[in-house]
């Protein structure tokens, strides 16, 4: 099941085709187009068709076509751009940053000295003990392993209106 629609979204706005909107790519489940504040020219928004809010209510299968789809443009965005590198980005939830919850992949051309920082690792955080990171590790598998789980992953997409 979609996640239900209840505040307006700019992206489905756009495929419906009810937003201006510039697209270099599409198929029946995908859709991308220029970000309208790009951080460099060829900033692209790879989003679905269906309207899923954030990376945990996405479909196993449509996530994965979504990257594939990502995987296809980002050689074309990087020599159109001109681009030394790229940052593929998913924020997912407001602590995370995203703002338009429909989800989408960025893929942002990168150069040199372009000023835009998503750097790593952040300069904040120490180097936690290693058996804090084991334990963290353990805890996830565990998480992993509990039959009773939500599993986004498992279901199915619901067929587009
Ligand atoms: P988020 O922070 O949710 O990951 O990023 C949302 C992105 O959507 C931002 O980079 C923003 O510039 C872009 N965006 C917001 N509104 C529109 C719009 O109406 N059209 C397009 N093409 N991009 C938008
Ligand atoms: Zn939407």
């Amino acid at each position: 099941m979609a996640t239900p629609l209840t505040n307006h979204c700019i992206f489905c706005d756009i495929i419906k085709g009810a937003a201006e909107v510039s697209v270099c790519y599409e198929d029946t489940e995908a859709i991308a187009f220029m970000d309208i504040q790009p951080v460099n020219a060829g900033h692209v928004l790879v989003v679905s068709r269906q309207h899923f809010e954030s990376f945990q209510d996405l479909p196993k299968r449509l996530g994965t076509h979504l990257f594939e789809v990502a995987m296809e443009l980002a050689p074309a965005i990087r020599k159109v751009s001109g681009a030394d590198g790229m940052n593929v980005i998913v924020s997912s939830g407001s602590a995370a940053g995203q703002d338009v919850f429909h989800f989408h992949v960025h893929l942002i051309p990168r150069r040199q000295g372009d000023g835009f920082d998503v750097r790593l690792p952040f300069a904040d955080s120490d180097m936690p003990d290693r058996t804090v990171l084991d334990m963290m590790a353990a805890r996830i598998i565990a998480a992993l392993r509990d039959p009773t789980r939500a599993r986004p992953a498992a279901r199915e997409v619901a067929a587009v209106a």
